[in-house]
C-alpha cells in the first residue's frame, strides 16, 4: 500500500486523489489519507504529489503511518 504523511498536511493540491484508479483518498481536513485495504498499489499518485507526502509502506519507520492512514479512512 501507499501511505499520506505529514507532508500532506495543510497541503491543498488534489492531484493524487484525481488519478486513483479506485479511489481509496480520504480527506480530512488538514490532510488526506489512504485506505491501506482498498489501494491496490499501482504507485501512481505519488509523483502527483507536490509535497512529497505518498510514501510506499516498503519505506522504512511507515508502519504508524500505515495505522493512521487506515484509522482515519474508516472514520472520514
Ligand atoms: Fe490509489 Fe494507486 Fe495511489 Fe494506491 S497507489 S492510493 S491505488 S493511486
Amino acid at each position: 500500500t501507499y501511505v499520506v504523511t505529514d507532508n500532506c498536511i495543510a497541503c491543498k493540491y488534489t492531484d493524487c486523489v484525481e488519478v486513483c484508479p479506485v479511489d481509496c483518498f480520504y480527506e480530512g481536513e488538514n490532510t488526506l489519507v489512504i485506505h491501506p485495504d482498498e489501494c491496490i498499489d499501482c504507485g501512481v499518485c505519488e509523483p502527483e504529489c507536490p509535497a512529497d507526502a505518498i510514501r510506499p509502506d516498503t519505506e522504512p519507520g511507515m508502519e504508524d503511518w500505515v495505522e493512521f492512514n487506515r484509522q482515519y479512512a474508516q472514520l472520514w
